[in-house]
């Protein structure tokens, strides 16, 4: 599981910070944790990650099958990641990682890297417009070193990406890079 190293399972525990459905970090602990962050690292990068027309997955599937792809979309998030890094449900389909000491490039090749291990899942998504499959659409955002952002400034630049994305035809990534705010698409 994601969150790997034993101590920081530990403080999850003492916080009550797991998300009951997916069993990664909830929106308090990610709120808690990107706080501290911050201060401790010179540059790091976040990406929010949001699944793709799955109002229609439920309305096809149920409920109880859109809960079960939640599970498999945390779980092929965690595979996607590395001990340093958090992963957290964001609330409902959206999920978000905190990537310290992370650029923009490498926050762009681990979201393509989520983005393949979603596609392996293969969760069968009749209702989707772009896809067969289940597909997630994903923003990141990063702070250059030398640069510092408030952590709810760093979030909504994650989720103009992410709106990006969406806007720009779904199951793909847009990094943008704070200090230039210029952004990059790319398709898998
Ligand atoms: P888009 O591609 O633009 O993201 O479209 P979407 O259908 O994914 O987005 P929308 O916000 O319209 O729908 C999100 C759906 O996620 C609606 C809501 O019922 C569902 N959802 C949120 N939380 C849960 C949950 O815990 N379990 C299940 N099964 N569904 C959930
Ligand atoms: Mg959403
Ligand atoms: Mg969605």
């Amino acid at each position: 599981m994601a969150l790997g190293i034993g101590y920081r399972n530990q403080q999850l525990q003492n916080l009550a910070a797991f998300d009951e459905l997916t069993q990664v970090a909830n929106r308090r602990y990610f709120d808690q944790y990107l706080e501290t962050a911050l201060k401790q690292h010179p540059y790091l990068s976040l990406i929010l990650c949001d699944v793709d027309y799955f109002k229609a997955f439920n309305d096809l599937y149920g409920h109880p099958a859109g809960d079960r792809c939640l599970q498999q979309v945390a779980q092929a998030i965690s595979l996607s990641i590395r001990e340093s890094d958090l992963v957290a449900r964001y609330g409902g389909e959206e999920f978000v990682v905190v990537l310290p000491s992370t650029t923009a490039e490498t926050a762009a090749e681990i979201a393509a890297r989520i983005q393949q291990h979603i596609r392996q899942a293969a969760i069968v998504h009749e209702g989707s417009q772009v896809s067969e499959w289940v597909t997630l659409s994903c923003g990141s955002a990063s702070v250059s070193p030398g640069f510092s952002l408030p952590r709810l400034q760093l979030v909504q630049y994650a989720d103009e990406s992410l709106y990006e994305a969406k806007q720009s035809g779904r199951n793909q990534v847009v990094a943008s890079q704070w200090q230039t705010r210029e952004a990059k698409g790319a398709s898998i």
